[in-house]
C-alpha cells in the first residue's frame, strides 16, 4: 500500500504544508483508506467525480461531496467534526483517487455517500449511514432502480451539483444500471437546452427555480423537443401550482413526477396523475415507507434498515430525529404536513418557518399560495419577524410583475382572501427572492431586511 499520509490542506494559502498530499514526481500519494473512512469531495461535478465516489463506495469508503465553492472557513466548519482522511480539492487528486479505486461495472456501494444538509436551517449537519452489508447494498440499489425504472438505456441529465443527494442518487442509479450520465456544468438554461437537443436524455432531476429558469428561456427562444424524456422528477423547494401546471403540459404526458425529500432520505414519490385528481399533494409514502403525521402536525416516516442513519458526532440531534413507531424506527427532519385519507401528503413547510402572531399559527406556503393568485405577483415570500405586540407579525416579500402591485394593492387582495391573522402586516417589494442552489428561499436574508418596525 502507498505511504500514508494526512490529509489534503483545507486552504490553498500553504501556511499549513505539513497537510498537503506528497506529490512524488508528478504523481499525487494517497492516503491508506480503510473501508468507513472519510474523503472529502471539494471539485466540480465531473465523469471522473461519479467514477470516483462509485469507486470509493465500492469499498466502503464514504465520499462527502460539498460545495467547491466553500470558503476555507466553511470548509473547516463543516469537516473538522467529520475528520476526512483525505480532502480532494483539485482535479490531479480526483484522478488519483480514481485511478486508486475504480468504478467496477456492477459493484455494489457498500456504504452511502455522506451527504451534508444543506444547512438552510443551521450549521449542514452530516448524515451518516454506516456500512452496507451484502443485503443491505443490494436493497438500496433495487430500490430506487424499481421506483425510477432505472435501465442500461438511460441517459441522465444532471441540472444540480451533485454534492446534493439527490442528483447524485439519480446520476449514481444510472450509472449503476449501466447507463449514461450527461453533466452539461453549471446550471444555464441555454446549455441545458442544448444538451437536451444533442444528447436526447431520459431522465432529469431538478428543483422548481430550474422550470421556472427554462421555461422563461423558452418562452424565448422556443421549446425544444422533448420526447427523449420518459422521467422529469422535482423536488427540494414547493412547487407553485402554476409552475406545477406548466410542468405538466410541456413534458411527455405521465413523465412528469414530484418527491418530497431531504438529505436524510425520501419519503414520498406522487406521478402527475396523482397530484391533477389532489392538487397541492406531494404524494404517498414510497414503497418499504410508512408515513405519519403527528399532533403538532410533523411528518415522521418508518424507513427498513437500510435506509436508517445518524446525524455525525451529533447523538443529541440523532435522538430529536428519531422515535420508536409500532411499526419501527421512525424520523422526522422537522416539516409539517397533513395526510388525507388515502395517504396522500400535504406539505405544509417547515417547523422553523413556522409564524405564530397573537398565538395564532401562520403557515407562509398556504399565505403564498393565496398571494401567488394575484395578478401582479411573480413571486412571494412569507415569514414571520417579532414583533412586540404579536410576537411575530407575519410579513411578505414580494417579486412585482408590474408597478400595480403596491402595499395598497396586495393589502386590499390579502383582505379578500385570508383571514386576519394570516394577512402580511409588513410588505417588502423586491427585484429577486433569494434563494439556496436547491431553490429554497433563504428567509433568514429576508428577515435582516424586514427587521424593524411595521410600515
Ligand atoms: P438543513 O436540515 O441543514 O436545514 P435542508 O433541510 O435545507 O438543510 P435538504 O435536505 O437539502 O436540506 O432539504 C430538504 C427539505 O426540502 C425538506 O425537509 C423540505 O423542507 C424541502 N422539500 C423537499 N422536497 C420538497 C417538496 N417536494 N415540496 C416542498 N418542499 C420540499
Amino acid at each position: 500500500m502507498p505511504e500514508a499520509i494526512p490529509p489534503v490542506s483545507p486552504t490553498r494559502m500553504g501556511h499549513n504544508l505539513r497537510r498537503r498530499p506528497l506529490r512524488d514526481t508528478g504523481r499525487v500519494r494517497l492516503p491508506d483508506l480503510r473501508p468507513g473512512d472519510r474523503v472529502a469531495l471539494l471539485t466540480p461535478g465531473s465523469a471522473t467525480y461519479l467514477d470516483v465516489v462509485l469507486g470509493l463506495l465500492g469499498e466502503g469508503v464514504v465520499p462527502i461531496p460539498l460545495d467547491p465553492r466553500l470558503t476555507a472557513v466553511e470548509r473547516e466548519r463543516i469537516l473538522g467534526p467529520l475528520s476526512p482522511a483525505l480532502r480532494v480539492e483539485d482535479d490531479e487528486v480526483l484522478a488519483a483517487v480514481a485511478e486508486r479505486f475504480p468504478r467496477v461495472p456492477g459493484r455494489l456501494p457498500r456504504a452511502r455517500p455522506m451527504h451534508c444538509t444543506s444547512g438552510t436551517t443551521g450549521v449542514p449537519k452530516g448524515v451518516w449511514s454506516g456500512l452496507l452489508d451484502d443485503a443491505a447494498a443490494a436493497a438500496l440499489v433495487a430500490e430506487e432502480r424499481d421506483l425510477w425504472g432505472f435501465a442500461a438505456d438511460d441517459v441522465n441529465l444532471v441540472l444540480s451539483p451533485l454534492y446534493h443527494s439527490a442528483p447524485l442518487r439519480f446520476a449514481t442509479g444510472t450509472l449503476l444500471v449501466g447507463g449514461r450520465v450527461v453533466i452539461p456544468g453549471p446550471f444555464d438554461p441555454a446549455t441545458v437546452t442544448a444538451a437536451i437537443e444533442r444528447d436526447r436524455p431520459t431522465t432529469m432531476f431538478c428543483v422548481p427555480t430550474h422550470l421556472q429558469r427554462l421555461f422563461a428561456h423558452w418562452d424565448a427562444v422556443g421549446t425544444p423537443d422533448l420526447s427523449c424524456f420518459r422521467l422529469v422528477a422535482h423536488a427540494g423547494a414547493p412547487c407553485p401550482r402554476e409552475l406545477k401546471e406548466r410542468l405538466i403540459a410541456t413534458f411527455p404526458p405521465g413523465t412528469t413526477w414530484e418527491f418530497y425529500g431531504s438529505t436524510e432520505g425520501q419519503f414520498t414519490a406522487c406521478r402527475s396523475e396523482e397530484w391533477q385528481q389532489r392538487p397541492g399533494t406531494v404524494g404517498r409514502a414510497r414503497p418499504g415507507r410508512e408515513l405519519s403525521v403527528d399532533d403538532d402536525g410533523l411528518i415522521w416516516c418508518v424507513v427498513p434498515e437500510h435506509a436508517r442513519f445518524s446525524y455525525w458526532g451529533a447523538p443529541e440531534k440523532t435522538a430529536a430525529a428519531w422515535r420508536e413507531t409500532p411499526s419501527g424506527p421512525a424520523f422526522t427532519v422537522g416539516d409539517l404536513g397533513r395526510l388525507d385519507a388515502d395517504g396522500y401528503l400535504h406539505f405544509d413547510g417547515r417547523r422553523e418557518d413556522l409564524v405564530i402572531t397573537g398565538g395564532v399559527n401562520v403557515y407562509p406556503l398556504e399565505v403564498e399560495e393565496a398571494l401567488r393568485e394575484h395578478p401582479d405577483v411573480a413571486d412571494v415570500a412569507v415569514l414571520g419577524v417579532d414583533d412586540p405586540q404579536w410576537g411575530q407579525r407575519v410579513c411578505a416579500a414580494v417579486v412585482p410583475r408590474s408597478d400595480a402591485a403596491t402595499a395598497e394593492s396586495l393589502g386590499a387582495f390579502a383582505r379578500e382572501r385570508l383571514a386576519p391573522p394570516k394577512r402580511p402586516k409588513t410588505w417588502l417589494l423586491v427585484d429577486d427572492l433569494p434563494r439556496t442552489l436547491t431553490g429554497k428561499v433563504r428567509r433568514d436574508d429576508l428577515r435582516a431586511l424586514l427587521e424593524g418596525p411595521p410600515q
